[in-house]
């Protein structure tokens, strides 16, 4: 028996008002496996990922979760199912504390203390940090926290929306070796990402997006060699 991919968009297209941004995007994440949208500003790697998240509806094709065609889902649907994003600017709130910040992903509250100890344990800086103001931390910490609180949901899939912005290459690549680490632990991952090459020794699997559709899907390395000598012109 095959297992369903965790997450499926079939001839997806949506777009703003009149402005169709996707054209037909197919993509397939199995489970446990890091699969990476690549390409430059525009492409429709942001739409993708919140079309996946419920926060966009198509306008044609199939979003579908675990084998379930759940096309036109709502947000919080989705995220009952497992899908949870970190969007781009990492939504944490600036102004509460590392643990407030921890406590708003429960919900109720109730299983804070199981969350917190899990994000320290991760992340021992969260841990010493855990009183300080978010808005205060460095990017990388921030980043920290998004991915703890994201984590203390329980998700199947996680979508990462430029996880680089504003971080520092060495902390890009750490929390890349983390991300690598949670589909190694069974979560399946969604990223969009401009710069390729962080996230290429990570992907199991990576697409090349261009004007709202993907123009070629691939193993890293086969990505790469396209990457070098179309878009990024040799
Ligand atoms: P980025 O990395 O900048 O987010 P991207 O590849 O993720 O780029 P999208 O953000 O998905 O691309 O945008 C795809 C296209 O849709 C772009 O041409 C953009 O201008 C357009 N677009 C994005 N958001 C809106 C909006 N709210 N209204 C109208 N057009 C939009």
């Amino acid at each position: 028996l095959v297992e369903d991919p965790v997450l499926e968009m079939v001839g997806v297209r949506a777009a703003y008002g009149a402005i169709e941004v996707l054209k037909g995007v197919d993509l397939t994440v199995p489970a446990g496996t890091v699969f990476a949208v690549l390409g430059p500003n525009g492409g429709g790697k942001t739409t993708t990922m919140r079309v996946a998240s419920g926060l966009m509806p198509t306008t044609a094709g199939e979003l579908r979760l675990s084998g379930r065609n759940v096309t036109g889902i709502t947000a919080t649907e989705a995220s009952r199912l497992g899908v949870c994003s970190i969007p781009e600017g990492r939504g944490i709130f600036a102004n509460l504390t590392v643990r407030e910040n921890l406590w708003v992903a429960t919900g109720t509250g109730t299983r804070l203390e199981a969350i917190e100890e899990a994000a320290y344990a991760r992340f021992p800086k969260l841990g010493e940090r855990r009183h300080q103001l978010a808005g205060s931390m460095s990017g990388g910490e921030q980043q920290m926290l998004a991915l703890s609180r994201a984590l203390g949901t329980d998700p199947a899939v996680l979508l990462l929306d430029e996880l680089s912005m504003g971080l520092a290459p060495m902390i890009v690549s750490q929390m890349y070796d983390i991300v690598g680490g949670l589909a190694a632990e069974g979560i399946s991952i969604l990223v969009a990402e401009q710069f390729a090459r962080v996230v290429l020794p990570i992907a199991d699997t990576a697409a090349l997006m261009l004007g709202g559709r993907v123009v070629k899907v691939g193993p890293p390395a086969d990505i790469e060699d396209e990457l070098s000598t179309t878009y990024l012109g040799g």
